[in-house]
């Protein structure tokens, strides 16, 4: 309508697109980029287009990080903005970012990012204010060029059903956050594409204000990441007995730990080793579930898993049913017995 088009310059430029033109957001940390963005990279290769990156950060953030950024594989070019109030990348200070580099002109059909905490919070704000609609936690996708649409899967009622949706021509520019266990990261042997600056978009009073981040040390590999992982639930007790039981276990298997909800409740383990609907999603080479009964907010999490190993003395526990292997068993007993088992190999 007139008044559409008076409020949305910027959508007849998009409408007209042809070719795909992702542009990706880039999240880091301690100077190296997060392996769910590089999950996101690859879904954006998806496309079918060009891909060009996106880097904010503080000066030194940005210094450290931006040559890693040029040699990601599947990058066309990135684009990088520096701030002291990206140091810490809230919805409130980056969003006008985005605004920017998608108003009147610019190239881009398809923002993309990882599904993490912040992106979750900035796709959507961005999108709003385009007036479009966002996709959240995307599993699969597909763009048809000659109709200019891109077709999604997405995992719904705790990925007990799948989701396929649709952004049609209509959708101007289309936002999706994107499920890292479905996208094998992308790999950072490229050669090195072009950095170009972009001025920062200050905000004067920004209505949130980053105080502090309080990271949980491990020397274990990251929950998220990690290609193995013990994980115990409720029949742990305590806090002294899900650490004495699990550790040697993870130890020996080199695996990260993950806990149930129960479990995190009942504060045997840190909230951040949470796995499931609430908590963290992940797909490891192994998983062995210790006294966790398998609700399914638990599996949602973790029941795409390569190899699921469960302990659990009920023998109608719901974990035997997504289960590759299963002992019916007291994991006290059992545990012990794996831990000297496997040392002796
Ligand atoms: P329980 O269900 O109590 O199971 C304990 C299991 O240990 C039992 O199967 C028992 O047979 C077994 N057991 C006991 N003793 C032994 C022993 N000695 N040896 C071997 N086995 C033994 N849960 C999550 O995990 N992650 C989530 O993200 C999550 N999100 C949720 C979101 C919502 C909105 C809701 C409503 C719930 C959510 N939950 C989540 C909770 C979920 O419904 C379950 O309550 C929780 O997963 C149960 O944890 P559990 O399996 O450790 O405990």
């Amino acid at each position: 309508t007139r008044t559409l088009a008076y409020l949305k310059p910027a959508f007849r430029t998009y409408a007209t697109a042809a070719s795909p033109h992702a542009l990706v957001y880039l999240e880091h940390s301690a100077g190296a980029i997060d392996s769910a963005s590089l999950s996101a990279l690859t879904a954006a290769q998806k496309l079918g287009g060009q891909v060009t990156g996106l880097l904010v950060g503080s000066a030194e953030e940005v210094k450290e990080v931006l040559p890693k950024a040029q040699k990601l594989k599947g990058l066309n070019d990135v684009l990088h903005a520096s701030s002291p109030q990206y140091a810490h990348p809230l919805p409130e200070t980056v969003s006008p970012l985005f605004e920017k580099i998608l108003s009147s002109g610019s190239p881009y059909t398809h923002v993309v990012s990882a599904h993490s905490s912040a992106a979750k919070s900035i796709l959507p704000r961005v999108a709003a204010k385009l007036d479009v609609p966002a996709v959240s936690d995307i599993t699969s996708l597909e763009h048809d060029s000659s109709s200019n649409s891109t077709t999604f899967t997405r995992p719904i009622y705790a990925g007990n059903a799948i989701a396929t949706v649709r952004a049609p021509s209509s959708v101007p520019v289309k936002f999706f956050t994107v499920r890292s266990t479905a996208f094998a990261a992308a790999p950072s042997d490229g050669a090195d594409v072009e950095a170009k600056p972009l001025e920062a978009v200050e905000v004067a009073s920004s209505p949130t204000e980053h105080i502090k981040t309080e990271l949980t040390k491990s020397d274990r590999p990251e929950l998220g990441s990690a290609s193995r992982i013990v994980s115990g639930g409720r029949a742990l007790k305590d806090a002294e007995t899900f650490k004495k039981t699990l550790e040697p276990l993870a130890d020996v298997l080199g695996a990260a730990i993950g806990a149930s909800r129960a479990a995190v409740d009942a504060g045997y383990a840190d909230n951040s080793l949470q796995v499931g609907q609430t908590g963290k999603v992940v797909a490891p080479e192994l998983y062995v579930a210790l006294g966790i009964s398998g609700a399914i907010q638990h599996l949602a999490g973790m029941k795409d898993s390569k190899l699921i190993v469960a302990v659990n003395k009920d023998p109608d526990a719901p974990i035997f049913q997504v289960a590759d292997a299963g002992l019916v068993a007291d994991l006290y007993e059992v545990v012990p017995e794996l831990v000297e088992k496997l040392k002796a190999q």
